[in-house]
């Protein structure tokens, strides 16, 4: 018999559309859904699976960028969706059928899909209530945590010891600030309650590599404050401050650090 491992991927990450992939041999599920039914389908099948194989959907919060695809898959694939009661009403799942999939979730629940462990915490995020997750399945773990104004304690016990990290890495602070947005969303962007730029997780990055993360994922990534470049520097460079080597750089490296991409597939572990 094949050895189960816990598999990740991010499928779509930006602050237009995210989506991630989470397998555990036959216990397959996703992370939001902010992309159509369509497009999360197609991104499964490259990766040998489909929606009608997932059994459930995390969904970190009521914000469109996570939930757009949420509709449609719960009227066709009749996926349970794990999320709080206060968001429930602002995803537009309204259907008897829909309603039927919706399970409660609050911070400090612990819910198993099949035979991964999901913990479940709160986020800093400006959100009528939002989560971030610490996944377990066997012995490896995953950090889940996007959509967050700073890293709160919470956030520190979501991803602290993970093999595995998904984290935001938002906004360069420089072109927020010189950017088109207005004065009022760049203060939110930017606030405690907002979303993390790639100092605050470029900060974060070398005390993960220190806890024995193995991976990094940066994403979330503005398409108007940000670029790729500029988030994996970031963070790269507080790596190699703290003497922490990155896959691709040397040959027996500490992590491996990645960018997720908006519109396709990068691992985070498998
Ligand atoms: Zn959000
Ligand atoms: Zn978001």
């Amino acid at each position: 018999m094949m050895e189960k491992r816990l598999k990740a991927y991010t499928l779509f990450s930006s602050s237009s559309g995210n989506c991630s992939f989470v397998e555990y041999g036959s216990d397959k599920l996703l992370i939001d859904a902010g992309a159509s039914a369509k497009a999360i389908n197609d991104s499964l099948l490259s990766l040998g699976s489909d929606l009608s194989a997932v059994r459930g959907i995390l969904v970190s919060h009521e914000h469109s960028d996570h939930t757009k695809g949420l509709q449609v898959i719960s009227k066709r694939y009749g996926i349970p969706i794990y999320t709080s009661e206060k968001c429930m009403s602002y995803i537009g799942v309204n259907s008897p059928d829909a309603e039927e999939m919706l399970i409660n979730v609050e911070a400090g629940d612990t819910l198993h899909i099949g035979d991964i462990c999901v913990n479940v915490y709160p986020t800093p995020h400006d959100s009528v209530r939002s989560f971030c997750y610490r996944l377990q399945a066997g012995n490896t773990t995953l950090g889940y945590a996007t959509d967050i104004g700073h890293i709160s304690d919470a956030v520190q016990d979501a991803v602290f010891g993970c093999d595995a990290v998904v984290i935001e890495s938002n906004h360069d602070l420089f072109m927020l600030e010189n950017g088109p947005y207005n004065a009022t969303l760049k203060r939110r962007i930017a606030g405690k309650k907002g979303h993390l730029s790639n100092d605050a997780c470029a900060c974060l990055a070398p005390v993960l590599a220190r806890c024995g993360t193995r991976s990094i994922v940066l994403a979330h990534l503005s398409e108007t404050n940000n670029t790729p470049e500029k988030a994996y520097e970031a963070s790269r460079s507080k790596l190699r401050e703290y003497g922490v080597t990155i896959a691709g750089e040397t040959f027996a490296a500490d992590l491996r650090l990645a960018v997720a991409a908006p519109k396709h597939i990068v691992t985070v572990i498998e």
